[in-house]
């Protein structure tokens, strides 16, 4: 998905393309301002890290392990590096960010582990799907599959219900498998259904969760959350050979308490799924766009001429193609406001109208 030309130094408008053009929020900007007093000991061994860690066994109301990288690829790899043997499997959809957008980090931190990607309609797996490719074949020649990879909320926009998690979870335990949830985006869906943390999480059988920090306006971080400890093993090893363990560790650390105290986490997704849900509704009603997947979290997949594409990106606004020609992805972020939001509706519904 990535083809957005994004050369300007100053972007004006607020953009469409991705959660991650967003800058900093302010009490994320406050905690890591908090931490910069004096010293502090340093790879994690700080009050810091120590209070984020507790803060996030809070949020999901269980006593898991918690390990702070740099990145999303990063945590996705190590945690996925942590779970299988190199001629194991990974289970996951055909749009995964594992298997799309991670230039083959998993297998690489893996040794080898081979990712087996499967279809499934609105970006989510079809159960009977994984179930086959689990079953397919036993024998020594076949990398065994190890580990369903999940993705909440996924690539397109769509978020899984607490029982279609647990669903997964429970096919993949019947046979041996373990579960990885990619929660790049997991405060949106959170913000989405109005559930608990826990509740798409290890209550619906998820081992392993990777935090999104980033996309929810942190600069830099992802939590890697073990709900089975036991899968925690040596995992710091992991983190500093791939080079994922910072040594001013609290500046990484500190600003999860930014997102987490005060529920600033849950407004800021709240704020993209809000904007993403004004700009699906002021986009069905235009002639000529259509809604090319359930709008559930912060973004909006559209299918529109491509001269209206064209026309967008001449007046400057950035967005996500993909899919051929005309197929478009609009991302909010805790940043985007309504009123950006009326704006690219709008540019959208004047294109439009010069189409004959
Ligand atoms: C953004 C994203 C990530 C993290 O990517 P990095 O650029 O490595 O931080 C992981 N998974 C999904 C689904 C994403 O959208």
């Amino acid at each position: 998905m990535m083809d957005v030309d994004h050369k300007a130094i100053a972007i004006t408008l607020n953009q469409f393309a991705s959660d991650n053009y967003a800058g900093i929020c302010p009490e994320v900007w406050q905690a890591m301002q908090a931490a910069n007093s004096g010293f502090a000991s340093s790879y994690g061994d700080d009050l810091w890290t120590e209070r984020a860690c507790e803060k996030i066994r809070c949020l999901f109301e269980t006593d898991c392990q918690v390990f702070f990288v740099f990145n999303g690829t990063a945590a996705n790899s190590l945690a996925l590096a942590s779970l299988c043997r190199s001629y194991h499997s990974v289970i996951c959809h055909d749009l995964a960010h594992v298997e799309t957008d991670e230039c083959g980090a998993p297998e690489f931190f893996s040794n080898g582990t081979k990712l087996l990607h499967i279809a499934g309609p609105d970006g989510k797996f079809d159960l009977a799907e994984v179930e086959r490719t689990i079953t397919r074949r036993s024998d020594i020649h076949y990398p065994r599959p190890r580990v369903l990879s999940l993705t909440q909320a996924t690539e397109v926009g769509t978020v899984y219900a607490p029982e279609e998690i647990a669903a997964a979870s429970d096919l993949a335990r019947r046979y041996g498998l373990r579960v990885h949830m990619d929660g790049a985006r997991f405060a949106n869906a959170i913000a989405s259904l109005g559930v608990a943390p826990a509740d798409i999480s290890w209550r619906a059988g998820v081992d392993v969760l990777c935090l999104g920090g980033a996309k929810n306006g942190m600069a830099i971080g992802e939590a890697v959350v073990f709900f089975d400890q036991q899968l925690a093993h040596e995992f710091e090893y992991r983190c500093k050979q791939a080079g994922q363990l910072a040594s001013k560790m609290r500046f990484i650390s500190a600003p999860w308490l930014g997102l987490l105290e005060g529920g600033t986490w849950l407004k800021n997704a709240r704020q993209a799924n809000d904007c993403a849900a004004l700009l699906a509704d002021e986009l069905a009603a235009i002639d000529g766009i259509s809604i090319i997947y359930p709008r559930q979290a912060n973004s909006v997949f559209v299918q529109m001429p491509e001269t209206v594409a064209a026309a967008l990106r001449a007046a400057g606004w950035y967005f996500y193609s993909f899919i051929g020609s005309g197929g478009a992805r609009f991302m909010c972020s805790w940043q985007t406001s309504r009123e950006d939001v009326l704006q690219l509706a709008k540019a959208v519904r004047e294109s439009c109208a010069t189409i004959p």
